[in-house]
């Protein structure tokens, strides 16, 4: 069936279902969303399992992934699996609900990337943070909203294990931050933002995206899996998708891709934007020579496992974190191994950027990604930092640490560190927004493809610095932000 439509939106994730929210509210404005996993139109159709904000809905049998197999560091390897949330709401239906922003200070790098634009500074971006939420603890305030679709709050009632890092950070002489989505970056300890409210989890799925769908300018299809852009020489005209076994066609005005930041950039990848060579050895025709994939940005995380005997009741995953600039600390509630704890030291503000390739133009063939972790110097030199301090930590609580102490010598250091090394799963930049003389660049300031028309981004693909905090907050900001430029 063809369908024809102002704006077709590729991912009913953490952007995509805000993007579509944003625009509909103008009914003279047709959207439409394509999701590749399932959708549910009411709150109350949703798996209890995606709406518990005490774990995260990840393990070996979850229904709701994308899953890939990715190279945390090549010499010598460390493999892992990395997961997305394939379901609507994306990746903010299964995560962690940690809802902090980023700093004023990466604004300050972002904006600089933009050379004399001020369009995603601090000042611009700040209104976007305030509308997506609804603070119920601190409300209306310069820096706060209070009547956004989106829940946030910190636990005042945290698992011991939470209470018992809190009291060691303040011991150690870290101060406690009150409000970790306040301006003022400071270090310290502090309770962790989270979007949920007494139905559990609320990302943009729920908070965005349901409310809206009684409206007729807005349509999704679920389970639909888009597997190549089709252009018209260089206008973006429609979306080759994969539905119930059969490939059909979805035609638009514009197409907005938000399928997150591996699959936004596979999808431009499959459809001929990227670097020619590479698309040239696959057999793809180039519509357009971009640099799609290179230097993203990942927050390389250190597991340090430990005992330690206490109760377990917990609201989220994270309930307190201990900032240190680009060092991230994270007294973990959930088990990744049963009985045992652990403390994850997050570098947030990495060197070492990772690359995404195309393997194979077969759609459902998952894209190459190497982290390139750890690879400079100074990532390790900042990660040993970090792990020191969470040693003290665990001895001001009389944890038993199981992993053996880092040692000193910077050769063995940096074997450790691989040893222990993960990642926060926070992949973001595949498909950086940069001026137009910046050949890294894929994306203009208004998420516009260079080189084509019709086509944007809005998604976490197009940060174009590494962002000190984890990302869901500011994704959504994105959307916020983009929404701005793509209404009519
Ligand atoms: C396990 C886990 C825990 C996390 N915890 C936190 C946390 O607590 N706090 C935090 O700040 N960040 C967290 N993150 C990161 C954060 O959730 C993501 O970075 C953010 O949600 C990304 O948003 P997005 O819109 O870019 O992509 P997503 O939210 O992943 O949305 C992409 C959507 O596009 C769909 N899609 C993809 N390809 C196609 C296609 N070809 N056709 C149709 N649809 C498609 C996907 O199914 C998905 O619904 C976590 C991530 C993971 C994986």
């Amino acid at each position: 069936m063809v369908r024809m439509v102002d704006t077709l939106i590729v991912g009913g994730g953490t952007a995509g279902c805000v993007l579509a929210a944003r625009l509909s509210e103008d009914p003279a404005h047709q959207v439409r969303v394509l999701e590749a996993g399932p959708l549910w139109t009411t709150p109350g159709a949703i798996p209890a399992e995606l709406l518990d904000p005490t774990t995260m809905p990840i393990g070996p049998d979850s229904p709701w992934l994308w899953r890939y197999d990715v190279a945390l560091s090549a010499d010598p390897p460390v493999a892992a699996r990395i997961v997305r949330g394939r379901v609507i709401g994306g990746s903010g239906s299964i995560n962690g609900g940690y809802f902090v922003r980023a700093t004023a200070a990466d604004f300050a790098a972002w904006a600089r990337t933009l050379g004399a634009s001020s369009a995603w500074s601090f000042d611009a971006v700040l209104p976007m943070f305030r509308r997506t939420e609804r603070d119920v603890d601190f409300g209306d305030q310069p820096w706060h909203g209070c009547s956004g679709p989106i829940p946030v709050r910190r636990t005042t009632n945290p698992a011991p294990i939470s209470a018992a890092f809190a009291a060691a950070c303040l011991a150690t002489g870290f101060p406690e931050i009150p409000d970790l989505n306040a301006p003022i970056g400071a270090d310290g300890v502090g309770a962790v933002p989270c979007n949920l409210d007494e139905n559990g989890r609320i990302g943009s799925a729920l908070g965005y995206l349901l409310p809206a769908l009684a409206r007729p300018n807005l349509t999704v299809g679920g389970e639909s899996y888009a597997t190549r852009i089709r252009f018209d020489r260089s206008r973006a005209i429609g979306v080759d998708c994969l539905c119930g076994g059969r490939i059909h066609t979805e035609w638009a005005d514009r197409i907005v891709l938000s399928a997150g930041a591996i699959e936004s950039a596979a999808l431009l990848l499959r459809s001929g934007i990227g670097r020619p060579d590479r698309l040239r050895g696959l057999g793809i025709p180039i519509v357009y020579a971009a640099d799609v994939g290179a230097g993203f940005s990942d927050h390389p995380e250190i597991g340090i496992d430990y005992l330690l005997e206490t109760g377990d009741q917990a609201t989220v995953p994270v309930e307190s974190v201990l900032e240190l600039d680009d060092v991230e600390i994270r007294p973990y509630t959930m088990s990744f191994t049963p009985g045992v704890r652990r403390l994850g030291v997050a570098l947030m503000r990495p060197d070492s950027s990772g690359v995404l390739r195309l393997r194979s133009t077969d759609p459902t063939v998952a894209p190459l990604i190497e982290h390139r972790y750890l690879a400079a110097e100074s990532d390790r030199t900042r990660l040993r930092a970090g792990v020191a301090i969470a040693t003290e930590l665990l001895k001001r609580m009389k944890a038993h640490q199981i992993v053996e102490p880092i040692p000193a010598r910077s050769d063995l250091a940096a074997a450790w560190l691989r040893g222990n090394l993960a990642t926060s799963q926070h992949l973001s930049g595949t498909c950086r927004m940069g001026r137009e003389d910046d050949e890294a660049a894929v994306v203009d300031e208004s998420c516009r493809v260079r080189g084509v028309t019709g086509l944007f981004i809005v998604d976490l693909s197009i940060a174009p610095v590494p962002l000190s905090r984890g990302p869901q907050a500011t994704t959504m900001m994105i959307a916020e932000r983009a929404a701005g430029y793509l209404g009519s």
